[in-house]
């Protein structure tokens, strides 16, 4: 990484795998027709973030790209025809360059648009950098009196939970939920969001420190998944039935684990898979038991305003740590080796 002085505007490119650079780039021209300029303060990180750090055999991309992909600023400029934002407005940013026409994104799934032009940070660049310009309508205003590091994570982590909990796998009060890698970002969302609508949350995590802070968080039972198989603690703790919902992420390591644990017609809603990306399946299985695997990624602009209702009435994400714009590879490496605690946020 290239150290400062920088007097212009920074942004924090990935010029190879593994390598990034602090480089100064010019600012962008002033916003166009639909746009708003931003000035960006707080970006949180994702395991996007990781494999993108590691190289993607299959991320169609352009190197150097500007990296980060979930973020939270300030209105700098509005374009000429530009009505909703005010200059000093603290907003959060859609990262999926939607088309805003086809028929997902008129439905508000926008997540699903037939014609997505790339995702920020991983695809196209993304967030980390001073200043940027993006079509207003894929930015939504921030509640007052939200932190920028708590409302950079409503864009990914916070809605992404969202979506997986309520619109993919509808969990409801009186249910009960495993939810995997409790200490990770998403993984303390869902603790907490599952929790305050009166679900039961079982959560694995990978040791004893981690366990207490998830018990801390809400979490009705806590398993440490290297010491305990956690399959037959939920059997235990279930008395056999399993549970209603499994909020997987952790991939190949505990998919197969995770079905077992899920009673007659339960849910498996998933979104990631940092212990590996191929699993076997077994059908008889899977249609006996009346299984429902949702797959599930990014989320709505809808579950960004519902994550950032959320923040207002006080659930907040829990923080692991900040690192300034040059440190984004301690970050990167923390994220990786699985030792966090809630979400790591680059600060500007
Ligand atoms: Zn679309």
């Amino acid at each position: 990484m290239i150290p400062g002085p920088f007097t212009g505007m920074r942004a924090l490119t990935i010029v190879a795998d593994r390598k990034l650079d602090l480089v100064e780039l010019a600012p962008p021209p002033p916003p166009g027709a639909g746009e708003v300029q931003i000035r960006v303060k707080a970006v949180a990180l994702n395991h996007i973030d990781v494999w993108g750090w590691r190289g993607m055999a299959f991320a169609r991309r352009k190197l150097p790209l500007v990296v980060g992909a979930e973020a939270a600023g300030e209105i700098a400029a509005i374009g000429p025809d530009v009505g909703a934002f005010k200059p000093g407005e603290a907003v959060v940013m859609y990262g999926g360059l939607t088309c805003g026409t086809c028929k997902a994104c008129r439905e508000g799934r926008d997540n699903l648009c037939e014609n997505i032009a790339g995702i920020m940070g991983f695809h196209v660049d993304g967030f980390a950098r001073d200043l940027l310009n993006m079509p207003a309508r894929l930015v939504l205003p921030v509640p007052a009196g939200i932190a920028w590091r708590d409302a950079a994570c409503a864009p990914i982590a916070f809605s992404t939970v969202q979506h997986m909990l309520f619109d993919n796998a509808k969990l409801a009060a009186g249910e009960t939920v495993l939810v995997h890698a409790g200490g990770s970002g998403i993984g303390t969302a869902a603790i907490k969001m599952a929790r305050a609508i009166g679900a039961t949350v079982i959560t694995t995590v990978g040791d004893d420190a981690k366990a207490e802070k998830a018990r801390a968080l809400g979490a009705d039972h806590v398993i440490n998944y290297r010491t305990e198989r956690f399959e037959g603690v939920v059997r235990k703790l279930t008395a056999k039935k399993g549970v209603d919902v499994v909020f997987e992420h952790v991939g190949a390591e505990t998919f197969n684990g995770s079905l077992l644990c899920l009673k007659r017609g339960g849910r498996l809603v998933t979104c990631g898979a940092t212990s590996g990306a191929s699993t076997t399946l077994n059908l008889m299985q899977l249609f006996q038991q009346q299984y429902r695997i949702i797959g599930s990624f990014g989320a709505s602009m809808r579950n960004i305003r519902e994550s950032l209702a959320k923040m207002a009435g006080g659930m907040l994400p829990v923080i692991d740590s900040e690192f300034p714009l040059g440190e984004v590879e301690r970050g990167l490496a923390r994220l990786e080796s699985r030792q966090v605690f809630g979400k790591i946020i680059i600060s500007f």
